[in-house]
Protein backbone atom coordinates (compact mmCIF):
# COMPACT_ATOMS: atom_id res chain seq x y z
CA UNK A 1 0.00 0.00 0.00
CA UNK A 2 1.44 3.53 -0.82
CA UNK A 3 2.70 5.50 0.02
CA UNK A 4 3.94 4.19 3.54
CA UNK A 5 4.48 0.71 3.21
CA UNK A 6 6.72 1.61 0.79
CA UNK A 7 9.44 1.21 2.68
CA UNK A 8 8.64 -1.71 4.82
CA UNK A 9 8.09 -3.47 1.87
CA UNK A 10 11.55 -3.09 0.13
CA UNK A 11 13.38 -4.15 3.18
CA UNK A 12 10.71 -7.07 3.72
CA UNK A 13 10.60 -8.46 -0.11
CA UNK A 14 14.81 -8.80 0.55
CA UNK A 15 14.01 -11.14 3.00
CA UNK A 16 11.55 -13.25 1.66
CA UNK A 17 13.06 -16.26 -0.60
CA UNK A 18 10.52 -17.44 -3.01
CA UNK A 19 9.43 -15.88 -6.18
CA UNK A 20 6.94 -13.38 -5.55
CA UNK A 21 5.67 -10.71 -7.64
CA UNK A 22 5.30 -6.64 -6.50
CA UNK A 23 2.59 -4.12 -7.14
CA UNK A 24 1.20 -1.29 -6.01
CA UNK A 25 -2.29 0.47 -5.01
CA UNK A 26 -3.42 3.67 -3.53
CA UNK A 27 -6.15 4.37 -1.66
CA UNK A 28 -7.46 7.60 -0.17
CA UNK A 29 -10.59 8.26 1.94
CA UNK A 30 -13.59 10.22 1.48
CA UNK A 31 -13.45 12.71 4.11
CA UNK A 32 -13.50 11.38 7.64
CA UNK A 33 -13.11 7.79 6.82
CA UNK A 34 -13.30 6.85 10.55
CA UNK A 35 -16.83 7.66 10.15
CA UNK A 36 -17.37 6.31 6.63
CA UNK A 37 -14.96 3.72 6.34
CA UNK A 38 -15.11 4.55 2.59
CA UNK A 39 -12.04 5.26 0.71
CA UNK A 40 -11.46 6.20 -2.97
CA UNK A 41 -8.96 3.96 -5.25
CA UNK A 42 -6.43 6.17 -6.07
CA UNK A 43 -4.05 4.00 -8.21
CA UNK A 44 -5.14 0.18 -8.91
CA UNK A 45 -3.11 -3.14 -8.94
CA UNK A 46 -1.79 -3.10 -12.76
CA UNK A 47 -1.83 -7.48 -12.35
CA UNK A 48 -4.92 -9.61 -11.92
CA UNK A 49 -4.75 -11.21 -8.57
CA UNK A 50 -7.46 -14.15 -8.78
CA UNK A 51 -6.26 -17.39 -8.26
CA UNK A 52 -2.92 -15.66 -6.45
CA UNK A 53 -1.48 -15.57 -2.86
CA UNK A 54 -1.92 -12.39 -1.82
CA UNK A 55 -0.22 -10.33 1.19
CA UNK A 56 -1.12 -6.68 1.88
CA UNK A 57 1.50 -4.76 3.10
CA UNK A 58 0.77 -2.13 5.47
CA UNK A 59 2.80 0.96 7.12
CA UNK A 60 0.09 0.90 10.21
CA UNK A 61 -3.31 -0.09 10.90
CA UNK A 62 -5.18 2.11 13.07
CA UNK A 63 -9.06 1.98 13.11
CA UNK A 64 -8.51 -0.61 10.91
CA UNK A 65 -11.47 1.11 8.05
CA UNK A 66 -9.55 1.73 5.12
CA UNK A 67 -7.59 -1.60 5.37
CA UNK A 68 -11.69 -3.22 6.07
CA UNK A 69 -13.04 -1.39 2.69
CA UNK A 70 -9.75 -2.61 0.82
CA UNK A 71 -9.76 -6.01 1.48
CA UNK A 72 -13.20 -6.16 0.37
CA UNK A 73 -12.23 -5.31 -2.65
CA UNK A 74 -9.28 -7.49 -3.55
CA UNK A 75 -11.51 -10.30 -2.17
CA UNK A 76 -14.10 -9.73 -4.88
CA UNK A 77 -11.75 -10.38 -7.12
CA UNK A 78 -11.12 -13.81 -6.09
CA UNK A 79 -7.68 -14.52 -4.65
CA UNK A 80 -6.44 -17.88 -3.56
CA UNK A 81 -5.86 -16.68 -0.23
CA UNK A 82 -5.38 -12.69 0.90
CA UNK A 83 -3.39 -12.24 4.27
CA UNK A 84 -2.78 -8.78 5.80
CA UNK A 85 1.06 -7.93 6.82
CA UNK A 86 1.60 -4.83 8.93
CA UNK A 87 5.23 -3.45 10.19
CA UNK A 88 2.80 -1.42 13.24
CA UNK A 89 -0.66 -2.04 14.52
CA UNK A 90 -2.16 1.01 16.73
CA UNK A 91 -4.95 -2.07 18.06
CA UNK A 92 -6.31 0.65 20.78
CA UNK A 93 -7.78 2.38 18.27
CA UNK A 94 -9.02 -0.25 16.00
CA UNK A 95 -13.05 -0.21 14.74
CA UNK A 96 -12.64 -2.93 12.02
CA UNK A 97 -12.06 -6.49 12.96
CA UNK A 98 -8.77 -7.44 10.96
CA UNK A 99 -7.06 -10.62 11.19
CA UNK A 100 -3.58 -9.46 10.90
CA UNK A 101 -1.34 -12.65 9.95
CA UNK A 102 1.96 -10.60 10.19
CA UNK A 103 2.72 -7.98 12.86
CA UNK A 104 5.78 -6.50 13.39
CA UNK A 105 5.02 -3.98 16.83
CA UNK A 106 2.70 -2.82 18.38
CA UNK A 107 2.49 1.15 19.35
CA UNK A 108 -0.14 2.74 21.70
CA UNK A 109 -2.15 5.78 20.74
CA UNK A 110 0.36 8.26 19.43
CA UNK A 111 1.33 9.71 15.98
CA UNK A 112 4.84 8.05 14.51
CA UNK A 113 6.54 9.01 12.11
CA UNK A 114 9.63 8.07 9.71
CA UNK A 115 10.60 4.76 8.04
CA UNK A 116 7.62 5.18 5.35
CA UNK A 117 5.47 7.45 7.49
CA UNK A 118 4.41 10.59 6.93
CA UNK A 119 3.32 13.75 8.22
CA UNK A 120 1.51 15.86 5.69
CA UNK A 121 4.49 14.12 3.34
CA UNK A 122 7.26 14.93 5.73
CA UNK A 123 9.16 12.50 7.45
CA UNK A 124 8.99 10.09 5.18
CA UNK A 125 12.79 9.31 5.00
CA UNK A 126 13.53 9.49 8.23
CA UNK A 127 15.71 5.78 8.88
CA UNK A 128 13.64 5.63 12.18
CA UNK A 129 10.13 5.55 13.51
CA UNK A 130 9.41 8.46 16.03
CA UNK A 131 6.60 9.93 17.83
CA UNK A 132 5.60 13.62 16.46
CA UNK A 133 5.99 15.92 19.51
CA UNK A 134 3.32 18.69 18.73
CA UNK A 135 5.27 21.72 18.08
P1 LIG B 1 -7.10 3.44 9.50
O1 LIG B 1 -8.09 3.34 8.39
O2 LIG B 1 -6.58 2.11 9.98
O3 LIG B 1 -7.65 4.26 10.64
O4 LIG B 1 -5.92 4.31 8.95
C1 LIG B 1 -4.77 3.75 8.44
C2 LIG B 1 -3.93 4.80 7.78
O5 LIG B 1 -3.89 6.00 8.59
C3 LIG B 1 -2.48 4.34 7.70
O6 LIG B 1 -2.23 3.59 6.52
C4 LIG B 1 -1.74 5.65 7.75
O7 LIG B 1 -1.70 6.21 6.45
C5 LIG B 1 -2.60 6.53 8.63
N1 LIG B 1 -2.13 6.55 10.03
C6 LIG B 1 -2.75 6.02 11.11
N2 LIG B 1 -2.02 6.21 12.24
C7 LIG B 1 -0.89 6.86 11.83
C8 LIG B 1 0.28 7.32 12.53
O8 LIG B 1 0.46 7.20 13.75
N3 LIG B 1 1.22 7.95 11.77
C9 LIG B 1 1.10 8.12 10.42
N4 LIG B 1 2.09 8.75 9.78
N5 LIG B 1 0.00 7.71 9.74
C10 LIG B 1 -0.97 7.07 10.44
Amino acid sequence: MLRGGLIFLADLARRIDLPLSVDFMAVSTYGPAVTTGVVQVLKDLDELITGRDVIVIEDIIDTGLTLNYLLQILRARQPASLEVCTLLDKSVRRIANIHIAYKGFDVPDVFVVGYGLDFEQRYRNLPFIGVLKEE
